[in-house]
């Protein structure tokens, strides 16, 4: 492994948040949740370059949310495209040709402890192709059809919510995300789409979507707590 690269894709507009700025300017604590988002990649050593895809019409104000941070990996913005996935695509195109190792990272996701990305990167580093953090499901999960008729009712045991950072062999990502076809909601749906293994490694609740307002209540809560553990 020659070098570990971060695809952190942030330039969706946070619709189900609402609110007048773009999801990833949003203030949480003081910081912009890209500022944390890029904050909690960059504390891990092994990741040397992180590439930021924004909303193409505020570059200038992505890069300025970021400029003060203090850290040691290459930082560059770049501009998202329409989708999740093609700004994934563009994204992991500006990374420099000698990272054959990446993460992807929701800018919506500030809070992921250090915990989880060193796990990620470790299984890489242990020769998965494709690693995705897991949380179990609290819920009873129900499938319905067409007319809001319950099918039937899931495993909860075998199921998992998955988070980010999702880490990927370079070249295994590219090629899934060639072949693409539509979009998914994670980057590892596109990489089991040409059927390559993906290894699971435990996520935390921390690592919370801020999609909904009362997400932002709950990460403003626990970036308190590490606060007050911090001072303590
Ligand atoms: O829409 P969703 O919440 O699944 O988005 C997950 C992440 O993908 C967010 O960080 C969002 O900014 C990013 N995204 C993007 N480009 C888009 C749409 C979403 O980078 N066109």
């Amino acid at each position: 492994m020659t070098g570990v690269g971060c695809v952190i894709p942030a330039a969706g507009k946070g619709e189900r948040l609402g609110g007048p700025v773009s999801k990833a300017l949003r203030d949480l604590g003081g910081a912009p949740l890209l500022e944390h988002a890029v904050r909690a990649i960059a504390a891990c050593r092994a990741v040397t370059h992180i590439v930021v895809a924004a909303p193409e019409h505020l570059l200038e104000e992505f890069s300025s949310a970021i400029a003060g941070l203090d850290t040691v990996a290459d930082l560059h913005v770049t501009a998202g495209g329409a989708s999740r996935t093609s700004s994934v695509r563009l994204g992991l195109a500006a990374l420099p040709a000698g990272i054959d190792t990446v993460l992807v990272h929701d800018a919506a996701r500030p809070l992921v402890p250090p915990e989880v990305v060193e796990s990620v990167v470790a299984a890489l580093m242990s020769g998965a192709q494709a690693v995705v953090p897991v949380t179990r499901v609290v819920d009873t999960i129900k499938q319905i059809d067409a007319a809001g008729r319950v099918v039937s009712t899931l495993d909860r045991s075998a199921l998992r919510s998955v988070q980010t950072p999702q880490g990927f062999r370079r070249d295994v990502l590219t090629e899934a995300l060639l072949r693409a076809r539509g979009e998914r909601t994670d980057d590892a749906a596109h990489v089991e789409a040409i059927g390559v293994p993906v290894l699971v490694v435990p996520g935390h609740e921390d690592a919370l979507k801020i999609t909904r307002p009362i997400d932002l209540l709950t990460a403003e809560a626990l970036l308190r707590r590490r606060m007050a553990a911090r001072v303590n």
